[in-house]
């Protein structure tokens, strides 16, 4: 092995370098420590995120604190583990060596678990106008936009021009979708009443616009169903079969000549797999995912490995791949490591196969749908078990402990005091303070 220059010492044990430290490599990352491997997690933030709750942060329900935790807390005392906070560019399969921002490193097996980004499907407009909720940093900026363009509202007393500062609209009738419009509708009835005592929060419209026939397409027909009521109970205006075409930054126009007014789009329609150079090209496939085999192997690379939202893996029960989520690349991980156990006894290594331990979603306080496989059940059940579940996933202690604070509190005061603007200072404008938050800040 050469010289690694992102500065790694040489050890006697193999080299396995996880790129991504997201539900797959950080599982990883923790199962290989306990074995004879020197382990490199690189990843271009210095903590682990929890995406399932961003859209709590984003409606100043939660602080970003409570959802992300901090890679090298995590392996403080595992002496094999390197973390290196850097933004791997390039992988060169033929010298077996990664290429960082920071300089380059050598493995003896690698594994790709970069995750995913929001896809815009190409329309330059809506991504540079729209507002992804992909990385907490977006969630954030996405908090400060409501909040700030609240507080413009009320400053105007032009009709039109403060329609376009209080109404949303959500793309993308999916979990996050839902999620979104939930939490949103509940700000509106409230908390906006008390905060803003200037505003008719009457007028505030909250449109979620999904390109297929129902909501939650991944989920039973019943948790569509349910969603839909409850979202629409909630004075949430629906639209289903409408496409979104364009968003100029004050009206959204949709296929078939609507256009609904609004200066805030919420994009939550897709996503599409973040990218490394170095790859073969006809390895990556549908959606920008690296095609891997039952064992999550590269097709054609000798120990290259991709998991989780990057991964796109056929098995007999998913023919067109599985779904992004959470646990798909837990388990893969989990699959892997326990691979290179086997192996290492000399035995073989085991295929992949997805254990679906049920979907669910939320729709505001009191309300949500869950799919299990044998149950199916909405309300304020699944709601109970919808909080549980979240609360139990989240890495640390504290964490779980500040988030279920957190939702007590809310609970019963129905007001969690986060609404605050935190922008960075401009250093090249004068108008520091006066700045309108922006994307991707
Ligand atoms: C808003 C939202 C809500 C969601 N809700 C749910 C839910 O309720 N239930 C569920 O199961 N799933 C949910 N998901 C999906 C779930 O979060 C993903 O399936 C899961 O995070 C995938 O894990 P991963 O490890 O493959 O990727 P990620 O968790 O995305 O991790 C990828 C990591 O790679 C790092 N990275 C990327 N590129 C590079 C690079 N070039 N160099 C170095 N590091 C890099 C990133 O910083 C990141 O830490 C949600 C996703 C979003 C965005």
């Amino acid at each position: 092995m050469s010289a690694a220059n992102i500065n790694i010492p040489n050890a006697t044990q193999p080299r396995i370098v996880i790129v991504g430290g997201g539900f797959a490599g950080l599982n990883l990352a923790d199962k290989m420590s306990k074995m004879n491997y020197q382990v490199v997690l690189i990843d271009k933030n210095n903590f682990h995120q929890f995406q399932p709750l961003f859209y709590q942060v984003a409606m100043a329900g939660l602080e970003t604190s409570s959802i992300l935790f901090p890679l090298r807390k995590l392996f403080q005392k595992r002496k094999n583990v390197f973390i290196r906070v850097t933004t791997v560019t390039k992988v060169d399969t033929n010298q077996k060596r990664i290429h960082t921002l920071l300089g380059g490193l050598d493995y003896d097996h690698l594994v790709i678990a970069i995750g995913a980004d929001t896809n815009f499907f190409g329309n330059e407009q809506i991504a540079r106008k729209a507002f992804p909720m992909k990385t907490v940093g977006e969630a954030l900026t996405l908090r400060n936009k409501i909040l700030y363009d609240y507080e413009r509202a009320i400053t105007t007393t032009d009709y039109d021009e403060r329609q376009g500062l209080i109404d949303i609209v959500i793309v993308g009738g999916g979990p996050t979708g839902v999620e979104v419009a939930g939490a949103l509708a509940e700000m509106k009835k409230y908390i906006l009443p008390k905060d803003y005592t200037e505003l008719d929060c009457e007028e505030i419209d909250i449109y979620l616009v999904q390109g297929g026939d129902c909501l939650l397409k991944g989920m039973s027909p019943e948790a569509s169903q349910k969603a839909e009521d409850f979202l629409k109970k909630l004075g949430v205006i629906i639209k289903l079969n409408s496409r979104v075409e364009d968003f100029d930054g004050k009206y959204v126009h949709i296929k078939g000549g609507e256009k609904i007014q609004a200066n805030k789009v919420i994009w939550a329609a897709g996503i599409k797999g973040n990218t490394i150079k170095g790859l073969p090209e006809d390895s990556i496939v549908w959606g920008q995912r690296i095609q891997v085999d039952r064992e999550n192997r590269v097709a054609g690379l000798e120990e290259v490995y991709a998991l989780g939202d990057i991964a796109y893996m056929e098995e007999p029960a998913y023919p067109k791949g599985h779904p992004q989520v959470a646990q798909v690349a837990i388990q893969q991980a989990k699959n892997l490591a326990n691979n290179f156990k086997l192996k290492s006894k000399g035995k073989p290594a085991k295929p992949f196969e997805y254990n679906d331990l049920g979907s669910m979603a939320t729709i505001g306080r009191n309300r949500a749908v869950v799919d299990l496989p044998r149950f199916k059940f909405q309300g304020f059940f699944a709601w109970i078990v919808w909080l549980f579940v979240h609360l139990f996933s989240l890495i640390g202690m504290k964490n779980r402990l500040f988030v279920f604070i957190n939702w007590v509190w809310n609970y019963f005061t129905y007001d969690q005091s986060l609404r605050l603007i935190i922008r960075p200072k401009n250093r090249n404008s004068k108008e520091k303070e006066s700045k309108e938050p922006v994307k991707n800040t």
